[in-house]
Protein backbone atom coordinates (compact mmCIF):
# COMPACT_ATOMS: atom_id res chain seq x y z
CA UNK A 1 0.00 0.00 0.00
CA UNK A 2 2.84 2.73 0.82
CA UNK A 3 4.71 1.64 -3.06
CA UNK A 4 1.18 2.45 -4.08
CA UNK A 5 0.86 5.83 -2.48
CA UNK A 6 3.84 6.91 -3.28
CA UNK A 7 3.57 6.11 -6.88
CA UNK A 8 0.49 7.58 -7.32
CA UNK A 9 1.56 11.05 -4.80
CA UNK A 10 4.48 11.20 -6.88
CA UNK A 11 3.51 10.64 -10.59
CA UNK A 12 2.23 14.06 -10.28
CA UNK A 13 5.08 15.75 -10.02
CA UNK A 14 7.44 12.87 -12.57
CA UNK A 15 10.09 14.77 -14.67
CA UNK A 16 9.41 18.46 -13.11
CA UNK A 17 12.15 20.07 -11.62
CA UNK A 18 12.20 21.06 -7.38
CA UNK A 19 11.16 24.79 -8.75
CA UNK A 20 8.76 24.04 -11.11
CA UNK A 21 6.93 21.52 -8.47
CA UNK A 22 7.09 24.38 -5.80
CA UNK A 23 6.41 27.00 -7.81
CA UNK A 24 2.82 25.11 -8.94
CA UNK A 25 2.04 23.28 -5.93
CA UNK A 26 4.29 24.35 -3.38
CA UNK A 27 4.65 21.65 -0.85
CA UNK A 28 3.37 18.84 -2.83
CA UNK A 29 1.75 16.68 -0.45
CA UNK A 30 -1.83 15.92 -1.99
CA UNK A 31 -2.42 13.15 -4.07
CA UNK A 32 -4.52 14.68 -6.62
CA UNK A 33 -3.48 13.12 -10.31
CA UNK A 34 -2.14 14.95 -13.12
CA UNK A 35 0.97 15.21 -13.78
CA UNK A 36 2.70 14.47 -17.94
CA UNK A 37 0.05 10.73 -17.97
CA UNK A 38 -3.12 13.17 -16.59
CA UNK A 39 -3.77 10.55 -14.24
CA UNK A 40 -7.20 10.66 -12.60
CA UNK A 41 -6.82 11.33 -8.66
CA UNK A 42 -5.91 8.43 -7.07
CA UNK A 43 -4.49 6.81 -10.05
CA UNK A 44 -0.94 4.73 -10.09
CA UNK A 45 1.58 3.66 -12.76
CA UNK A 46 3.42 0.92 -14.12
CA UNK A 47 5.52 1.09 -10.52
CA UNK A 48 2.72 -0.26 -8.94
CA UNK A 49 1.13 -2.26 -11.91
CA UNK A 50 4.42 -4.53 -12.26
CA UNK A 51 4.55 -4.77 -8.75
CA UNK A 52 1.65 -6.43 -8.40
CA UNK A 53 1.90 -8.60 -11.49
CA UNK A 54 5.08 -9.95 -9.82
CA UNK A 55 3.03 -10.39 -6.60
CA UNK A 56 0.00 -12.46 -8.72
CA UNK A 57 2.80 -14.65 -10.42
CA UNK A 58 4.61 -15.53 -6.78
CA UNK A 59 1.06 -16.20 -5.52
CA UNK A 60 -0.53 -18.70 -8.72
CA UNK A 61 2.81 -20.56 -8.88
CA UNK A 62 3.64 -20.62 -4.84
CA UNK A 63 7.32 -19.02 -5.49
CA UNK A 64 9.67 -16.75 -7.67
CA UNK A 65 9.37 -18.24 -10.85
CA UNK A 66 11.57 -16.38 -13.79
CA UNK A 67 8.47 -17.93 -16.70
CA UNK A 68 5.88 -17.23 -15.19
CA UNK A 69 7.14 -13.94 -14.06
CA UNK A 70 8.03 -13.02 -17.54
CA UNK A 71 4.43 -14.13 -19.04
CA UNK A 72 3.09 -11.91 -16.07
CA UNK A 73 5.04 -9.23 -17.12
CA UNK A 74 4.46 -9.45 -21.00
CA UNK A 75 0.45 -10.12 -20.07
CA UNK A 76 0.86 -6.72 -18.59
CA UNK A 77 2.27 -4.84 -21.42
CA UNK A 78 -0.66 -6.38 -23.38
CA UNK A 79 -2.68 -4.06 -21.55
CA UNK A 80 -1.13 -1.46 -23.32
CA UNK A 81 -0.24 0.57 -19.45
CA UNK A 82 -0.36 4.15 -19.92
CA UNK A 83 3.83 3.96 -19.13
CA UNK A 84 6.43 1.87 -19.52
CA UNK A 85 10.70 2.07 -19.23
CA UNK A 86 12.82 1.28 -22.03
CA UNK A 87 14.73 -1.43 -20.51
CA UNK A 88 11.46 -3.13 -19.47
CA UNK A 89 10.03 -2.78 -22.94
CA UNK A 90 13.19 -3.79 -24.52
CA UNK A 91 13.27 -7.11 -21.69
CA UNK A 92 9.93 -8.11 -22.85
CA UNK A 93 10.19 -7.56 -26.41
CA UNK A 94 13.13 -10.09 -25.75
CA UNK A 95 11.23 -12.53 -24.36
CA UNK A 96 8.36 -12.30 -26.41
CA UNK A 97 10.83 -13.09 -29.20
CA UNK A 98 13.03 -15.85 -27.96
CA UNK A 99 11.77 -16.99 -24.92
CA UNK A 100 14.72 -15.71 -22.63
CA UNK A 101 14.08 -14.44 -19.01
CA UNK A 102 17.63 -13.44 -18.55
CA UNK A 103 18.51 -10.32 -20.35
CA UNK A 104 22.63 -10.12 -20.93
CA UNK A 105 24.29 -8.32 -18.44
CA UNK A 106 25.04 -4.93 -19.35
CA UNK A 107 26.17 -1.86 -17.15
CA UNK A 108 23.86 0.57 -19.70
CA UNK A 109 20.75 -0.99 -18.19
CA UNK A 110 20.99 -0.06 -14.75
CA UNK A 111 18.12 1.65 -14.02
CA UNK A 112 15.27 1.90 -11.07
CA UNK A 113 12.72 -0.50 -13.31
CA UNK A 114 13.45 -3.88 -11.66
CA UNK A 115 13.48 -2.23 -8.22
CA UNK A 116 10.65 -0.56 -8.15
CA UNK A 117 8.31 -3.99 -8.58
CA UNK A 118 10.61 -5.89 -5.95
CA UNK A 119 8.57 -5.51 -3.39
CA UNK A 120 6.28 -9.31 -3.57
CA UNK A 121 10.48 -10.71 -3.57
CA UNK A 122 10.62 -9.45 -0.07
CA UNK A 123 7.51 -9.89 1.32
CA UNK A 124 7.20 -13.64 0.40
CA UNK A 125 10.20 -14.53 1.32
CA UNK A 126 10.42 -13.33 4.96
CA UNK A 127 12.52 -15.64 6.99
CA UNK A 128 14.51 -16.75 4.08
CA UNK A 129 18.25 -16.94 4.20
CA UNK A 130 19.76 -14.12 2.71
CA UNK A 131 21.02 -16.18 -0.64
CA UNK A 132 17.67 -17.46 -1.45
CA UNK A 133 16.16 -13.62 -0.81
CA UNK A 134 19.18 -12.70 -3.59
CA UNK A 135 18.24 -15.65 -5.98
CA UNK A 136 14.47 -14.74 -6.38
CA UNK A 137 15.95 -11.15 -6.43
CA UNK A 138 17.74 -11.18 -9.22
CA UNK A 139 15.34 -13.70 -11.28
CA UNK A 140 12.69 -11.42 -11.59
CA UNK A 141 15.02 -8.31 -12.03
CA UNK A 142 16.85 -10.08 -15.08
CA UNK A 143 14.27 -10.73 -17.05
CA UNK A 144 14.63 -7.03 -17.71
CA UNK A 145 17.99 -5.47 -16.56
CA UNK A 146 20.86 -7.55 -15.78
CA UNK A 147 23.40 -5.04 -14.27
CA UNK A 148 25.43 -5.62 -10.75
CA UNK A 149 24.68 -2.11 -9.50
CA UNK A 150 20.88 -2.74 -10.12
CA UNK A 151 21.13 -6.05 -8.63
CA UNK A 152 23.00 -4.84 -5.32
CA UNK A 153 20.14 -1.78 -5.02
CA UNK A 154 17.51 -3.93 -5.48
CA UNK A 155 18.73 -6.66 -3.15
CA UNK A 156 19.51 -3.70 -0.84
CA UNK A 157 15.90 -2.33 -0.81
CA UNK A 158 14.53 -5.98 -0.43
CA UNK A 159 16.84 -6.43 2.53
CA UNK A 160 16.10 -3.15 3.94
CA UNK A 161 12.00 -4.15 3.58
CA UNK A 162 11.87 -7.35 5.33
CA UNK A 163 14.83 -5.76 7.96
CA UNK A 164 11.95 -2.94 8.58
CA UNK A 165 8.91 -5.87 8.85
CA UNK A 166 10.75 -8.04 10.91
CA UNK A 167 10.47 -4.92 13.84
CA UNK A 168 14.70 -3.94 12.78
CA UNK A 169 15.62 -0.01 14.30
CA UNK A 170 16.42 2.42 11.81
CA UNK A 171 19.74 2.17 12.22
CA UNK A 172 20.14 -1.74 11.32
CA UNK A 173 18.53 0.07 7.86
CA UNK A 174 20.99 2.69 7.88
CA UNK A 175 23.52 0.13 8.19
CA UNK A 176 22.34 -1.92 5.38
CA UNK A 177 22.87 1.32 3.01
CA UNK A 178 26.27 1.51 4.60
CA UNK A 179 27.03 -1.74 2.88
CA UNK A 180 25.82 -1.11 -0.36
CA UNK A 181 28.11 1.95 -0.16
CA UNK A 182 30.92 -0.35 0.85
CA UNK A 183 30.67 -2.45 -2.06
CA UNK A 184 28.68 0.28 -4.78
CA UNK A 185 30.48 3.88 -4.44
CA UNK A 186 28.22 5.35 -6.71
CA UNK A 187 25.41 4.97 -4.14
CA UNK A 188 26.76 7.55 -1.58
CA UNK A 189 24.43 10.41 -0.92
CA UNK A 190 25.17 13.97 0.13
CA UNK A 191 22.73 14.98 2.45
CA UNK A 192 19.84 16.89 1.26
CA UNK A 193 21.64 17.68 -2.22
CA UNK A 194 20.07 15.64 -4.21
CA UNK A 195 17.56 16.75 -6.30
CA UNK A 196 15.94 15.60 -10.30
CA UNK A 197 16.94 12.31 -9.48
CA UNK A 198 16.96 10.54 -13.00
CA UNK A 199 16.15 6.86 -14.00
CA UNK A 200 19.37 5.68 -13.19
CA UNK A 201 19.50 3.28 -9.96
CA UNK A 202 22.17 4.87 -7.86
CA UNK A 203 20.23 8.21 -8.35
CA UNK A 204 16.93 7.13 -7.32
CA UNK A 205 18.00 5.45 -4.30
CA UNK A 206 20.40 8.09 -3.45
CA UNK A 207 17.12 10.00 -3.17
CA UNK A 208 15.10 7.78 -1.51
CA UNK A 209 17.72 6.77 1.06
CA UNK A 210 18.47 10.59 1.67
CA UNK A 211 14.70 11.06 2.42
CA UNK A 212 14.11 7.78 4.59
CA UNK A 213 17.35 8.53 6.75
CA UNK A 214 16.41 12.38 7.33
CA UNK A 215 12.74 12.35 7.72
CA UNK A 216 10.54 10.67 10.58
CA UNK A 217 7.47 9.67 9.31
CA UNK A 218 5.94 7.84 6.23
CA UNK A 219 4.36 11.23 5.34
CA UNK A 220 7.14 13.70 5.77
CA UNK A 221 9.39 10.86 3.70
CA UNK A 222 7.19 10.86 0.66
CA UNK A 223 6.72 14.19 0.14
CA UNK A 224 10.27 14.59 0.86
CA UNK A 225 11.20 12.33 -1.56
CA UNK A 226 8.83 13.56 -4.72
CA UNK A 227 9.43 16.94 -4.09
CA UNK A 228 12.92 16.48 -5.48
CA UNK A 229 11.23 15.63 -8.77
CA UNK A 230 12.84 13.66 -11.54
CA UNK A 231 11.53 10.23 -11.72
CA UNK A 232 9.03 11.44 -8.38
CA UNK A 233 6.43 7.77 -9.02
CA UNK A 234 9.41 5.58 -8.94
CA UNK A 235 11.36 7.23 -6.16
CA UNK A 236 7.97 7.81 -4.39
CA UNK A 237 6.89 4.05 -4.58
CA UNK A 238 10.61 2.78 -3.45
CA UNK A 239 10.34 5.19 -0.29
CA UNK A 240 6.74 4.02 -0.08
CA UNK A 241 7.96 0.54 0.34
CA UNK A 242 10.57 1.20 2.69
CA UNK A 243 8.75 3.54 4.68
CA UNK A 244 5.44 1.71 4.77
CA UNK A 245 7.60 -1.44 6.16
CA UNK A 246 9.26 0.81 8.45
CA UNK A 247 6.58 3.37 9.50
CA UNK A 248 3.36 0.57 9.35
CA UNK A 249 0.07 0.93 7.94
CA UNK A 250 -1.24 2.77 10.41
CA UNK A 251 1.13 5.41 9.72
CA UNK A 252 -0.32 6.19 6.66
CA UNK A 253 -2.45 9.35 6.44
CA UNK A 254 -5.97 8.59 5.95
CA UNK A 255 -6.86 11.24 3.49
CA UNK A 256 -3.74 9.70 1.55
CA UNK A 257 -5.69 6.26 1.92
CA UNK A 258 -8.93 7.39 0.92
CA UNK A 259 -7.46 9.05 -1.98
CA UNK A 260 -5.93 5.84 -3.47
CA UNK A 261 -8.02 4.01 -6.29
CA UNK A 262 -10.03 1.78 -4.35
CA UNK A 263 -9.55 -1.71 -6.35
CA UNK A 264 -5.83 -0.76 -6.16
CA UNK A 265 -6.05 -0.17 -2.40
CA UNK A 266 -7.64 -3.56 -2.10
CA UNK A 267 -5.35 -5.58 -4.54
CA UNK A 268 -2.40 -4.61 -2.44
CA UNK A 269 -4.14 -5.40 1.21
CA UNK A 270 -5.02 -8.44 -0.16
CA UNK A 271 -1.84 -9.35 -2.31
CA UNK A 272 -0.07 -8.32 0.80
CA UNK A 273 -1.72 -10.84 3.03
CA UNK A 274 -1.26 -14.04 0.31
CA UNK A 275 2.50 -13.06 0.27
CA UNK A 276 2.87 -13.14 4.12
CA UNK A 277 1.52 -16.67 3.76
CA UNK A 278 3.63 -18.16 1.67
CA UNK A 279 6.76 -17.12 3.64
CA UNK A 280 9.01 -19.50 5.50
CA UNK A 281 8.27 -16.73 8.65
CA UNK A 282 4.71 -17.24 8.91
CA UNK A 283 4.94 -21.21 8.20
CA UNK A 284 7.39 -20.87 10.62
CA UNK A 285 5.10 -19.21 13.10
CA UNK A 286 2.29 -21.66 12.54
CA UNK A 287 3.92 -24.92 12.49
CA UNK A 288 5.51 -23.63 16.46
CA UNK A 289 1.24 -22.83 17.14
CA UNK A 290 0.19 -26.08 16.29
CA UNK A 291 3.02 -28.01 17.85
MN1 LIG B 1 5.73 4.95 -13.28
MN1 LIG C 1 8.94 6.59 -12.89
Amino acid sequence: VGLAIGDALGATVEFMTPREIAGRYGAHRDIIGGGWLRLEKGSVTDDTEMSLALGDSIIDVGQVDALAVADAFDQWMRSKPRDIGNTVRRGLMRFRNTGTTEAPLNDMDAGNGACMRSLPVAISLLGADRQAVNEASRLQAHITHNAPAADAGTECVVHMVQLAISGAAKVDLENRIDDLISAFPEFRFENRTISNPGGYIAETLQAVFSSFVNTSCFESCLIDVVTRGGDADTTGAIAGMIGGAFYGFDSIPEVWLHTLDGAVLQECLQQAEALVELSPMYKHQNQRQHR
